[in-house]
């Protein structure tokens, strides 16, 4: 598989901090050649006669002509991220110097790095498995304490170190179920049946439990988008700002969000709440914009979850119902807050509407902002956010799987059934493979450049 990837034997290069002006600027290089191309640049020491995990300081240098003053970090193979030769090289942070170095590196033989390059050699080089590989790129793209902190635990083996475990006890008995087939005349059992069985129950409930965290998975990864909706003067702009000053989350770029509404975002015991089409509530009070027009149901159906607002006071227990069923065709998974509570007594709120479907809350004195928030948190994780769990948060791990629940449920129908050896034997190559493409160790070069393309480039 090595051998096939194009570009492999190539020492390659990168900046590996962002673009644009800083205090300093790194520039990483690995490969066989990484020490040789440097050395010729770095005048003041011979690198490969200095140690691994050393830093130097000394001008950079293309021929007479001065570059910048650096510092160069050495990590010799085979301890290094990718496992081969590494350089880091931190310079000033000039855009204009970072380019010098770069071009000069590759004119003395290195070459640009792809995307996601670096952690590829590290995959390649068994530093990491393909699940730890991806866990950097969603490290890099964490924004809340939740997602750092799934990432973390996936690059530290979190998830495959379940599967990984699975699939070699499978293994086992795949070895002996094969070699039974071996000695089919004889009619022998190798493999303890009771025991398999055990296994494949096992195996079935770690898959099921591992789908089902998907859902908080992509809740952690990309969060959750809120449709704030309700009758003009209801108060949705004023609880929008109640909202965004205390919680208005810095984001740069969320995974998987599109960008073509303004939308802003909260951070709420680290899961990022995006509020979409923000501009219509803002707006509101010039557009006519009732529960029933085409706008507010579009942005409905779009939002995971969707907060109704109403004013307590212009509301019935009637009206309220009305709208909770119109709102129920759209989408199912909804909140309604009866606001402006301040000007009613709580008690009369709650008689005037019954039950406990509805929050009330007064925005603009924030009065139960608070358990609005928990509210909109129990919505989407149902009780505290366990991080500590292992979590899948990538689509390709889900879908894979998906099959390996398939083949499971075949091969436990196949036990039931008496199947003989050579078809059960089928099912268990299938949903071995189904494992070993999620942590990679099956796999082709098309789809790790697919998956790799994905990173930025430096990393
Ligand atoms: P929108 O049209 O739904 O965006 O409503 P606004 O946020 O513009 O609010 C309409 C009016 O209700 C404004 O005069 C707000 O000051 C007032 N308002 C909003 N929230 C409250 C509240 O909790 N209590 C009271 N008494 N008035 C509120």
């Amino acid at each position: 598989m090595l051998g096939k990837l194009s570009g492999w034997e190539d020492t390659i290069v990168a900046l590996a901090t962002p673009h644009g002006i800083g205090a300093i600027g790194v520039i990483r290089l690995s490969g066989d050649n990484a020490i040789t191309i440097v050395n010729q640049l770095f005048p003041s020491k011979d690198l490969a006669q200095q140690k691994s995990h050393t830093i130097h300081v000394g001008f950079l240098k293309d021929g007479d002509k001065v570059l910048d003053e650096v510092v160069v970090s050495l990590f010799k193979n085979p301890r290094s991220y990718t496992g081969e030769d590494v350089i880091e090289i931190s310079c000033h942070g000039s855009p204009f110097i970072q380019e010098q170095v770069i071009h000069t590196l590759t004119k003395y033989g290195a070459r640009l790095a792809k995307p996601g390059e670096f952690t590829q050699r590290a995959f390649l080089k068994g530093k990491l498995d393909l699940t730890q590989a991806e866990a950097v790129a969603d490290l890099i793209a964490s924004n809340t304490e939740a997602s750092q902190k799934t990432a973390l635990h996936n690059i530290r083996g979190g998830f495959s170190g379940v599967l990984k475990e699975l699939r070699e006890q499978l293994i086992q008995f795949s070895a002996l179920i094969e070699l039974e087939l071996d000695f089919s005349q004889e009619d022998v059992e190798f493999a303890d049946r009771s025991r398999f069985y055990e296994l494949i129950a096992r195996m079935q409930q770690v898959t099921t439990e591992l789908l089902q965290s998907f859902k908080l998975g992509n809740v952690i990864k990309n969060g959750v988008s809120v449709a704030i909706v309700g009758k003009p003067n209801a108060g949705k702009s004023t609880l929008l700002n109640t909202l965004l000053n205390e919680n208005r989350a810095i984001v740069s770029d969320i995974a998987g969000t599109t960008r073509d509404t303004i939308e802003e975002v909260l951070n709420i015991n680290g899961i990022l709440f995006r509020l979409i089409d923000t501009a219509g509530i803002r707006e509101s009070r010039d557009v006519i914009e009732t529960i029933g027009v085409e706008k507010s149901i579009e942005k409905m159906k779009a939002a995971d979850l969707v907060v109704y607002l109403f004013d307590v006071n212009e509301e019935t227990q009637a009206t309220v119902e009305a709208a909770y069923h119109q709102i129920q065709e759209h989408n199912t998974n909804f909140l309604l807050v009866g606001n402006k509570v301040d000007t009613l007594t709580e008690d009369v709120a709650q008689e005037k509407f019954s039950g406990d479907a509805v929050l009330f809350i007064a925005a603009k004195s924030k009065l139960h902002i608070d358990l609005l928030k928990q509210r909109l948190v129990d919505k989407v994780v149902q009780g505290t956010v366990q991080t500590e769990n292992t979590i899948i948060t990538n689509a390709r791990h889900y879908t894979a799987l998906q099959e390996v629940q398939k083949a499971l449920t075949d091969i436990f129908n196949g036990l039931n059934n008496q199947l003989s050896g050579d078809l059960l034997a089928l099912d268990i190559r299938r949903c071995l493979h189904f494992l070993g493409e999620i942590t990679g160790e099956i796999t082709n070069e098309d789809r790790l450049d697919f998956i790799f393309s994905k990173f930025c480039i430096g990393k």
